[in-house]
């Protein structure tokens, strides 16, 4: 997504020489320039998983839509997918919304260590983010696979909503013995936000999501998304 804030100073310039091998030391030397802007990030980091909600409860309603046309065809039931399914596209439309106000309250630095992160699709594919989706019972705790497909395999134009497992996703429902009540997913999602930086599990995934860091770590970010996934036996 295009920032406004491109031009590059000196000292990115020339770490960015080692951009193809190595982003970690410009990545961190934005981070360390950065002040300020943390309530922004979290907010964005916020927006994005009410936006993974939307796209995976999205993609099981055109998979019952696709049930219904194929098989079984009943024109009520159609039609209260179909009403649904255009709800949750107002949904998104508001909510990109949401996302950009926080996007464009990056900051320089902040702004281009963003969108160089997130021009690798796999970027969500950090362990920190799978080891978080595996605590909170997701796909990536199991041999599924079902995180490892979204950046490439999504049918959905909602790219915004890439990454791992929320509430809805169909293949975590359909692993659980019990059926979340309204109330608990709404729990669950109060639970799963972050918030400060005073909670060090939140500066974590903060840090993972929109820098590709790990603090006291200067492994290559690149190489983190790269490597196969951990098999999360929790
Ligand atoms: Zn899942
Ligand atoms: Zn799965
Ligand atoms: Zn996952």
């Amino acid at each position: 997504m295009a920032s406004g804030n491109d031009i590059l100073s000196t000292s990115e310039r020339n770490l960015m020489k080692d951009v193809t091998e190595d982003i970690g030391p410009l990545q961190r030397y934005r981070y360390r320039l950065t002040y300020d802007t943390t309530d922004a990030q979290y907010k964005l980091i916020n927006a994005e998983q009410e936006l993974r909600e939307l796209v995976q409860k999205e993609e099981s309603l055109t998979k019952d839509l696709d049930q219904q046309m194929r098989y079984t065809f009943r024109v009520e039931e159609i039609k209260v997918i179909e009403s649904q399914l255009d709800d949750l596209n107002q949904q998104y439309f508001v909510l990109r919304q949401k996302w950009l106000r926080c996007r464009n309250e990056f900051t320089e630095y902040l702004s281009r260590a963003f969108d160089l992160w997130r021009s690798y699709p796999n970027w969500y594919l950090h362990p920190v983010l799978q080891r978080d989706c595996a605590l909170k019972g997701g796909c990536c705790g199991r041999s599924c696979g079902c995180c490892l497909k979204r950046a490439t395999a999504s049918s959905s134009d909602h790219k915004l909503g890439i990454g791992h497992c929320s509430v809805e996703c169909a293949c975590c429902i359909q692993s659980r013995p019990f059926e979340l009540i309204d109330a608990r997913k709404a729990e669950s999602r109060s639970l799963a936000q972050v918030s400060s930086s005073t909670y060090r599990y939140d500066d974590q995934i903060l840090r993972a999501s929109i820098w590709g860091l790990v603090k006291d770590n200067e492994e290559n970010p690149l190489d983190l998304i790269k490597r196969p996934p951990v098999h999360w036996d929790i």
